[in-house]
């Protein structure tokens, strides 16, 4: 997760009340109708753009579907994509091998897409912190992340029909020993330390750019046929050269048809490159800016 959070100053404006729901007959029902709330103070309780993602990422059973969903869908597909020898889910681009012959993989991001990072954003949001490095490696070197619902039963599937299982993530490559151990031990298969290819892998012949994977893609690419891959943002996918919301409709528009069959898209709004997107990616602008031109990107009608 090379991705810079959103501002997290501390707690959401609470709703003042929730609604009853409606009586079954046409009885009258007396509801207790709790006290009028006055209009809050603009800056009484600042709102925390994190919370609501974080806590819908932990605690809505919603979540938890999506991911079994996604991940159970690609189970099915899984063994008619193997056996379809020109089946192959790279982008054109990374695509620098041809496919003939090569083993079988599927690749997968990390964090978001197997492993589940949230209990470090409910971090930052108690202590109204903001993501940094420190604090992010020493959450990964806890290993403590759980596997995501569907993703330990659907790389046991894969690796018990032959089938590679390669991580590629943006986890500093330093993190490799803490973020095999984690895999490990939530059950998620790791065949040997080239099973995780992380942020710095050299690839010999391609320039890496920022935090792209396309590099590392292309890297696989020369020993893989790569059945399907799954990821919580674009780049996971496909490089973006333009990381703005047009930029990244464009990046992915000539694979819309991938999607569900080769390419699985998992829900993260905790963190993210749609979230700089809106902002030019300037995280050097303070958060009020940057928060501003949030909102000001929300739509109306
Ligand atoms: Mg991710």
């Amino acid at each position: 997760m090379s991705i810079r959070l959103s501002a997290t100053a501390f707690a959401l404006a609470l709703l003042a009340g929730c609604a009853a729901p409606p009586p079954r007959t046409g009885t009258p029902v007396a509801v207790a109708l709790p006290p009028k709330a006055s209009a809050p103070a603009a800056t009484a309780t600042p709102a925390d753009d994190n919370l609501n993602a974080t806590v819908w990422t932990q605690t809505a059973i919603e979540h938890d579907l999506i991911y079994l969903q996604t991940y159970r869908d690609a189970r099915q597909r899984l063994l008619a994509a193997l056996q379809d020898k020109r089946w192959d889910a790279l982008p054109q681009d990374d695509r620098v091998a041809p496919v003939k012959g090569l083993k079988p993989a599927v690749v997968l991001d990390i964090d978001e897409t197997v492993l589940d990072n949230s209990p470090y954003q409910a971090r930052l949001i108690r202590s109204g912190g903001e993501f940094n490095e420190a604090d992010w490696a020493a959450w990964c070197k806890e290993e403590k992340a759980r596997a995501l619902p569907g993703a330990v039963e659907f790389t046991q599937f894969a690796a018990s029909h032959g089938i590679a299982v390669i991580y590629i993530s943006n986890r500093a490559r330093d993190l490799d020993q803490a973020t095999l151990a984690n895999l490990r031990k939530v059950g998620l298969p790791v065949s040997g330390p080239d099973a995780f290819l992380g942020l710095g892998t050299f690839v010999k012949g391609c320039e890496q750019i920022g935090t792209e994977k396309g590099c590392r893609r292309q890297l696989i690419s020369r020993h893989y046929r790569v059945l399907m891959q799954f990821g919580d943002q674009i780049g996971d996918f496909v490089d973006v050269p333009a990381n703005i919301p047009r930029g990244r409709a464009s990046a992915v528009a000539p694979y819309l048809s991938w999607i569900g069959t080769r390419w699985f898209v998992l829900p993260n709004p905790t963190y993210g490159s749609w979230e700089p997107a809106l902002f030019n990616n300037d995280w050097q602008a303070p958060r009020e800016e940057r928060r501003r031109l949030k909102i000001g990107a929300l739509r109306q009608q």
